[in-house]
């Protein structure tokens, strides 16, 4: 799933591609995924774009007069492509075609259909529930400002780092990486860090993210992977030894992801129930 240092990287190179670029076909492949109803899509044909842009997770390509938002979730794969072909690949799902015939395209790689488009005016834009709902940007953000960002109500500090309202754009992957580089327990409650957990949290996330961003930008220009070539030190580890302390990382297990941490470092020698090691056991 793509997160912040991704759809920043992908955001930058729209960016520098489509800029200038006059828009001229709209089409909605999959008609649900166009949330939007007024102003009807078409009326993007014939402008010229200004902008693309990243807030949280959301991708935002503005133009003269209107913007378009798009959250991809999880599945979601957005793009410029050159591909002629008649037929769109079926897991197309919205395409801007621009005048020098190439396209902007929404993919998406499952089958629930959980991405979402809006066409908005810029009034809309300011009042947009899934933009306005964000928390603040988590890069350069002040120990102060993460406590007041996602400290209450009270919550996990791995489901407080993921929760968009709190902060924007981190999801399971750099929640891992920033709780094991600032060394703090991801079952913590947001409520009980101190004044020191708070510093560490906030270099952890500026170091994390920012490494993160330099990478993607290597590899992610106008186009996202379907499969992502992160590298991480905890996330996707479990089983491996703690580039820190040697000590095999643990895991806490979910129906579609995992929790990695390191029991060492990070929890003082706490191993978290898990409930895969629980079945074995049983
Ligand atoms: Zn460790």
């Amino acid at each position: 799933m793509p997160e912040l240092p991704e759809l920043q990287a992908l955001a930058e190179g729209l960016n520098t591609a489509l800029s200038g670029q006059k828009i001229s076909t709209v089409r909605a492949h999959l008609p649900g995924a166009l949330k939007s109803a007024d102003p009807p899509a078409q009326e993007l044909v014939g402008q010229k774009i200004t902008k693309a842009w990243r807030r949280g997770k959301l991708i935002g390509i503005d133009t003269d007069h209107l913007s378009i938002v798009i959250h991809l979730m999880s599945a979601g794969r957005l793009g410029i492509t050159d591909s002629q072909a008649a037929r769109p690949p079926r897991n197309a799902i919205f395409d801007v075609g621009l005048a020098d015939d190439r396209r902007l395209r929404l993919r998406e790689l499952s089958s629930k259909h959980r991405a979402t488009v809006h066409v908005l005016t810029p009034e809309a834009l300011g009042t947009h529930g899934p933009l306005a709902r964000l928390g603040p940007e988590p890069l350069g953000l002040a120990p102060e400002a993460w406590k007041a960002a996602i400290s209450e109500p009270q919550a996990r500090l791995h489901t407080a780092l993921r929760a968009g309202r709190r902060v924007a754009g981190i999801g399971r992957c750099y929640a891992d990486e920033i709780m094991w580089a600032a060394k703090l327990a991801p079952f913590t409650s947001t409520t009980r860090l101190d004044d020191e957990h708070w510093v560490r949290l906030a270099k952890a996330a500026d170091i994390v993210l920012g490494q993160a961003i330099d990478r993607a930008r290597e590899r992610i220009s106008i186009d996202l992977p379907n499969k992502e070539a992160r590298v991480t030190a905890a996330h996707g580890h479990y089983g491996d030894p703690c580039l820190r302390c040697s000590t095999d990382l643990e895991r806490v297990s979910y129906v579609s992801y995992e929790l990695v941490y390191c029991p060492q470092c990070q929890t003082g020698g706490k191993v978290y129930a898990d409930r895969r090691r629980s079945r074995f056991l049983r």
